[in-house]
């Protein structure tokens, strides 16, 4: 952020009105630019002096200790969001993993279908069986093709 877009979101951040990033980046810069912290702190002294006039209430004294106070406790805030935030995508990565190895062991332990194995049957496979049936249409055809070779 520039010193020109941190001093025109002052009087927003003094009003609470910037969102959680627009906050982040504020008081990063206002930490780390003399300018800006100053600026920053006359334009709260005589926003908080008017607003205290307006409101009929007594002026309070040290406007850079609010000020402080205030700026510690959007740094609080914004920390405790960014946590949140964190954790519930922390969270919901743990469901998806979770969900994904429990999915592949039920998937590994339990069998599609039950293996259905006969134990007592007169059924009998015939070993023969493929050789018998292939073996007669070649058989055929060779009798077909002699047939047709004895016509022409
Ligand atoms: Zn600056």
């Amino acid at each position: 952020m520039t010193c020109t877009e941190t001093q025109s979101l002052i009087k927003a951040f003094i009003n609470d009105e910037l969102n959680i990033n627009e906050q982040e980046e504020f008081i990063q810069h206002i930490e780390s630019c003399p300018n800006c912290r100053e600026e920053l702190e006359v334009y709260y002294a005589i926003l908080t002096a008017m607003k205290q006039l307006d409101e009929d209430k007594n002026l309070s004294g040290d406007y850079s200790q609010e000020l402080k106070e205030k700026i510690e406790h959007t740094r609080e805030r914004i920390i405790h969001l960014r946590y949140n935030y964190y954790r519930k995508k922390g969270a919901l990565f743990l469901i998806i993993v979770l969900l994904a190895v429990f999915l592949s062991l039920y998937h590994y332990f339990m069998p599609k279908e039950e293996e259905n194995n006969v134990t007592e049957s007169t059924f009998r496979l015939r070993k023969s069986f493929m050789e018998d049936r292939y073996d007669k249409p070649a058989q055929e055809l060779d009798e077909y093709f002699k047939k047709q070779g004895g016509l022409d």
